[in-house]
This record gives structure tokens, C-alpha cells and sequence, in this order.
């Protein structure tokens, strides 16, 4: 490791991986820092991530492929289940990774191409000069590095954004705070992922089932931290669940963790610094998806870094050309969409989402083409249309 490098990466997730790859692959001299002794460890995620999303980046290898997903159900407070086809369910289904696996390929990635990986390695604050970032201090045999550009991709907790003057505060509403249990000796669709929705099971958020192979899957709840409190924690939910719907079930893993499912601060850029993944606040605010995100801003940063970097232009000014692009792409619009996509579910009603479930339930979903399953669904519904036009207009 040396002390000085044209970017420096802090964090080995997907973010921060696929930025120090791309970023290694155009002949920069890189570092990624992480502060764990091992990469990919311990995971804090259900897995889950869509086919044609994950082959943007990389090729699929059973080595990292948990279990390959054909279809997604969908289960009302009721327990009335909606099952949704490939064609019908989209990106929800594809396949559950075993991201200790995955996540260390990205970064060997990275290190194929050439970049420097520093584990057990904290950045501890920014190296500032002239109002600018330039590098890092960091625990480890190299107590300081500087650098032209430090992408961060330091997750949810996002302290080292912080420090850097970026508020990446995230308000207790936009926090989904989520408990998973991996289960073994469970009854389970091996080839199916199952959301349960409902504000008795999961107030503001979902319940997920993930397979795993056989009889094992990544059971979890995520919960809005508004809603979270003493006896009602996203943990006292799933433990509940799982009584109930798996009693001889055995849990071999546990994880607590957040989900920040709020906007992403109105600049993911300054002198020097750029965000990306969770750090950037970029998780998809109504699935709570944010791997395939973390990788996109993690790409895009680094292309921008290395552009600048050939110019000899590192203002905030010239990297906010990466803000610029990720709002605009399609995922930074899906961002835009589903942020109200969310604020209208969680407005709803265990009655309502029983009633919505209930007739689609109805539906013979082979036989329709999504528009026109939104047709056979509002006659069905007629007060959606309303809800729907309003929805319309918001998006608008
Ligand atoms: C319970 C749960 C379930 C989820 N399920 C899914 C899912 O099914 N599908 C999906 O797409 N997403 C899911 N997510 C979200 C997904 O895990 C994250 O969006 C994704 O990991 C973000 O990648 P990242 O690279 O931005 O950050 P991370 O993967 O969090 O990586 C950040 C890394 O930075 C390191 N780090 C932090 N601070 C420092 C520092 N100062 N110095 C050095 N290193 C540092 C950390 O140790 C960590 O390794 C889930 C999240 C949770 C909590």
C-alpha cells in the first residue's frame, strides 16, 4: 500500500467494489479501504437481487448464487397469496445471492484490475486542504493516504460522508429497521420469494421469505423506525412470524440492521468526494433493494472520477457531473417514483390491502398483459381509480 493514489475508495461493499474496479480497469491508481477484517462478512441483506440486473455487471456463477427465483408471491394480512409469474412479478424475482461469496468476487475483481485492497482498515476522517478532500487517515500500517478523489461507499452508517460536511442524516421515517433470521427445516417454495405486507405483520414495511436451497431461507422483516419501539421491534415481529408460521423451523444466523429509505441529500458530491450506494442514500425506497444501486453509483462515480481526473479538474463542480447523470438515468427516476410509490403504501389499511389482494387473487394473471391487468383490476376496485389518478398526478 503506498500513500498516495488517484482514488480512494472507502468501503468493500458493492459500491465501493465496482467503483475501485471500474476505476482500476481505466488506469488509475487505486486503494479501497475497509474496515472489517474480512470482506463480505458479517452480511446484512436478504440477497435478493433481479437476473438481467446483476448480469449488468457480472456474469452469473453458481459459486454465488443461492437459489434461482421463478416467480413471487405476494401475501395479504389475511393470508389470502397472490403468486405472480416471471413476466408479472419483473425484478422482484432473479435470484438470492450468498453474498459472502459475491461480495468478496467483486472486490477480487478489483484487485485483478489492478487495484490496492486494504482490509482491516478504517478511514477514520477526511484529509482536508483548502476546503477540499484529498485523502484519508486510516487505522493500519499506512496511517495516511492522499488521493485526487475519495469515493465513498461506507454504507448506511455513512459516517466518513459526515465527517466530510455531507449530512446523510437519515429521520427515524426513513430508516426501515429490519431483523432476518436464516432458517434451515422450514416448508418452503424453493424457487419462490414471498412478501407478506400488512401493518399488523410488518407496520410500514414487508415481510420477505428467500430461498436458499432446500428448506432454508433468508426469513426477515423490515419495519419503518417510526413505528419501532420497546416490545415492537422489528425483531419482536419476526420472532412472532416465525412461531406462528415455522415453529420447527431452526435459525442458524441472525442480523439486525438498516435501510435508509429516505431522498439522498441534494448534493452526493464536494471538492474532492463523491458518495455512492447506501452512503449516497440510493436503496430503492419501496423494495428496500439497494445492491444493484450501490454497484450503478459505484460504476458512474468512478467513470466521472476518471474523467475529471484526465482533466485535472477535481472541484465539486466538475464531480457533480455524476449527481447530474445517476438522477437522470433510469434508476435515479425510479428513485423519483418510488418515493411516492411508498408514501402510498404505507398509507394503507389492512382492510384495503386485503381487499386489493382479494381481487386480484380473482384474476387469472396468465391471461393478461400488465396494462391490462391494471384495466381488469380498477373494474374490479373502482375507488383505485381515484387512487390511481391522484397517484398520476403526483407523478406527473
Ligand atoms: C436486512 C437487510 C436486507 C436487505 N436485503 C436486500 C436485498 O434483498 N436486496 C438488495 O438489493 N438490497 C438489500 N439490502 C440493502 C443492501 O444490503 C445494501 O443496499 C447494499 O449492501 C449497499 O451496498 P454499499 O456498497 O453501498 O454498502 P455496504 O454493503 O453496506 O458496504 C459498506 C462497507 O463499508 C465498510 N465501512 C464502513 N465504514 C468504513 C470506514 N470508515 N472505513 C472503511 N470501511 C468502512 C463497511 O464495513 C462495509 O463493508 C438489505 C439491507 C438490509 C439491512
Amino acid at each position: 500500500m503506498k500513500d498516495r493514489y488517484d482514488v480512494l475508495v472507502v468501503g468493500g461493499g458493492p459500491g465501493g467494489a465496482v467503483a475501485a474496479e471500474t476505476a482500476a480497469a481505466r488506469g488509475l491508481s487505486v486503494c479501497l479501504v475497509e474496515k472489517r477484517p474480512a470482506i463480505g462478512t458479517p452480511v446484512r441483506c436478504a440477497e435478493g437481487i433481479g437476473r438481467e440486473a446483476l448480469r449488468e455487471f457480472i456474469d452469473p456463477d453458481p459459486a454465488w448464487i443461492a437459489a434461482e427465483i421463478k416467480e413471487a408471491s405476494v401475501v395479504a394480512p389475511d393470508g389470502t397469496e397472490l403468486v405472480l409469474n416471471a413476466k408479472l412479478a419483473g425484478n422482484k424475482v432473479g435470484c438470492v445471492l450468498e453474498r459472502k461469496i459475491f461480495d468478496r468476487e467483486l472486490v477480487r475483481r478489483a484487485a485483478d484490475a489492478g487495484a490496492d485492497i486494504a482490509v482491516k482498515t478504517t478511514a477514520t476522517g477526511p484529509v482536508m486542504a483548502d476546503g477540499a478532500v484529498r485523502g484519508a487517515h486510516l487505522t493500519g500500517a499506512v496511517p495516511q493516504v492522499g488521493a485526487d478523489v475519495v469515493i465513498v461507499a461506507d454504507g448506511v452508517e455513512s459516517r466518513f460522508a459526515r465527517m466530510c460536511g455531507i449530512d446523510t442524516t437519515v429521520p427515524a421515517s426513513g430508516m426501515m429497521t429490519c431483523a432476518q433470521y436464516l432458517m434451515t427445516g422450514i416448508d418452503i417454495a424453493p424457487e419462490r420469494t414471498v412478501f407478506t405486507v400488512g401493518n399488523t405483520i410488518a407496520p410500514q414495511g414487508y415481510l420477505w421469505i428467500f430461498p436458499k436451497g432446500e428448506r432454508t431461507a433468508n426469513v426477515g422483516i423490515g419495519i419503518s423506525g417510526q413505528k419501532s419501539g420497546p416490545g415492537h421491534r422489528a425483531k419482536d415481529y419476526l420472532d412472532r412470524y416465525v412461531r406462528s408460521h415455522f415453529p420447527d423451523g431452526r435459525s442458524i444466523e441472525f442480523i439486525a440492521g438498516g435501510v435508509p429509505v429516505c431522498r439522498p441529500p441534494p448534493s452526493t458530491t464536494a471538492d474532492g468526494l463523491m458518495l455512492v450506494g447506501d452512503a449516497a442514500r440510493v436503496v430503492d425506497p419501496f423494495t428496500g433493494g439497494g445492491i444493484y444501486n450501490a454497484m450503478f453509483t459505484g460504476r458512474l462515480a468512478a467513470e466521472v472520477a476518471s474523467d475529471c481526473i484526465a482533466h485535472g479538474d477535481l472541484s465539486g463542480k466538475a464531480l457533480a457531473a455524476y449527481d447530474k447523470k445517476w438522477r437522470e438515468s433510469e434508476m435515479g427516476r425510479s428513485l423519483a417514483r418510488n418515493y411516492k410509490l411508498r408514501e402510498y403504501f404505507i398509507r394503507q389499511t389492512d382492510d384495503r390491502f386485503n381487499r386489493l389482494i382479494h381481487s386480484a387473487a380473482k384474476i387469472d394473471l396468465d391471461e393478461f398483459s400488465v396494462p391490462e391487468l391494471i384495466r381488469e383490476f380498477v373494474v374490479r376496485n373502482p375507488a383505485l381509480l381515484a387512487d390511481l389518478t391522484a397517484f398520476r398526478a403526483a407523478l406527473s
